[in-house]
């Protein structure tokens, strides 16, 4: 019970300042997400929302690769991200 309270009083503060951290850089991660992503077991390419790149900006701004779950393969691995852009409208 009491772990579980110590685990709480740190993860909500984390989350708050990631939160906080992130808010000035919505229009960047929006353009982050307008990019495609490729999964490296399966190959396909995909688009991602914006919301699930909030916590993996730093490592696609450092590395240009995100850990991302395939929609298609449903595997949990780094993406490389594409430099092509999504259109609006356009299917992934
Ligand atoms: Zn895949």
């Amino acid at each position: 019970m009491r772990t579980a309270a110590i685990c709480l009083a740190i993860l909500i503060p984390s989350l708050v300042i990631v939160f906080l951290v992130n808010i000035p850089r919505i229009e960047r991660i929006r353009e982050l997400a307008s990019h495609r992503y490729i999964c490296p077991s399966c190959g396909s390419r995909f688009r991602v929302k914006w919301f699930r790149l909030f916590f993996v900006r730093w490592q696609v701004e450092t590395t240009d690769k995100a850990t991302l779950t395939c929609p298609v393969c449903k595997t949990r691995d780094l993406c490389r991200r594409e430099d092509s852009i999504y259109e609006e409208g356009e299917r992934v």
